[in-house]
């Protein structure tokens, strides 16, 4: 059996959220749709990195000849639940010339001027780049809607909003994955006093990251009215178990690949003449 048979089922149908789905019902400590164990994932995590790095290069180098398509990774859930992970461990096998990155935290001044949806337009990959969102204009439903920050008839408008926004972008040639992590409370816990025990990883710990865990309850109800009305045929919700950290990276790697698969992408073809190239070379 090679290692990518130990997916019995396909993560983009296992995953993919499905209308009646219940946040309460996730167990975020399953690995569902695979075969093997945590023995099995670095050498299948190396190998599936190496593939997605070569067909994010492909989507690169059809970007650079003028290929408008590009891929854009929306990574949500609460803190410590891995998106910081996948960014390194999955996006990061990546080539960087490709990757564009951008993180989302709470609005600027300058952002709170404009409509929520500007500095995510601005932030969109461009032909051949991969786009990764850590959090995302989801944001403005979630944190947004659970602290009252807009009144609920704005934040309310949000979703049929957002669903037109990504129909717009998809029908722009961006293939929109997203990716919501789900680790249950006793895991972040556990993460949360990881990252206080140790001064490498004072950085990523923030003491507002204990309020917000009070709130999970609040959380629960706005996550699941995102992915109750945000789910679409044009951007599914892919709804990933987290507590263990070396499914949810195969996970959202094979996410990826199929994404990438499914531009059915080559290498583009020399626009030169390769024969004489060789012929200048050789005596030059
Ligand atoms: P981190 O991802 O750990 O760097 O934290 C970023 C913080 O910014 C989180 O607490 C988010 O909830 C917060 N944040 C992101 N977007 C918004 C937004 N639109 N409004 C308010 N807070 C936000
Ligand atoms: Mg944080």
């Amino acid at each position: 059996m090679t290692l990518p048979e130990l997916w019995t089922h396909k993560p983009q149908k296992i995953l993919a959220f499905k209308a009646g789905d219940r946040i309460e019902d996730i167990d975020t400590n399953s690995s569902p749709g695979f075969d093997g164990d945590k023995d099995d994932a670095p050498e299948l995590q190396r190998d599936r990195n190496e593939r997605f790095a070569e067909l994010q290069e492909m989507l690169y180098a059809n970007g650079r000849r003028g290929d408008h398509r590009s891929v854009l990774l929306v990574l949500q859930g609460m803190d410590t639940a891995g998106k910081g992970g996948i960014v390194e461990h999955v996006v990061g096998a990546g080539n960087p010339m490709g990757i564009q990155y951008k993180s989302f935290g709470v609005p600027t001044p300058e952002e709170l001027q404009h409509h929520y949806l500007w500095r995510i337009r601005k932030a969109l990959p461009t032909g051949g780049q991969v786009g990764v969102f850590d959090r995302s204009h989801y944001e403005d439903v979630l944190v947004v809607r659970v602290h009252n920050l807009v009144a609920p008839d704005v934040w309310g408008a949000r979703y049929d909003e957002i669903n037109a926004f990504e129909k717009e972008l998809t029908e722009a040639g961006t293939s929109i994955v997203k990716v919501a992590m789900f680790v249950s409370l006793e895991e972040q816990k556990q993460r949360l006093s990881d990252r206080l025990e140790d001064p490498e990883k004072h950085w990523k710990y923030n003491p507002g990251d204990l309020d917000e865990r009070a709130l999970w309850p609040q959380y629960r109800e706005a996550y699941q009215a995102m992915l109750d009305k945000t789910s679409t045929d044009h951007a599914p919700w892919y709804v990933v178990p987290a507590d263990k950290k070396w499914y949810s990276r195969l996970a959202v790697t094979e996410l990826l690949i199929e994404t990438l698969k499914s531009l059915q992408l080559s290498w583009p073809p020399a626009d030169f003449d390769v024969k004489a190239e060789k012929k200048r070379l050789a005596t030059a």
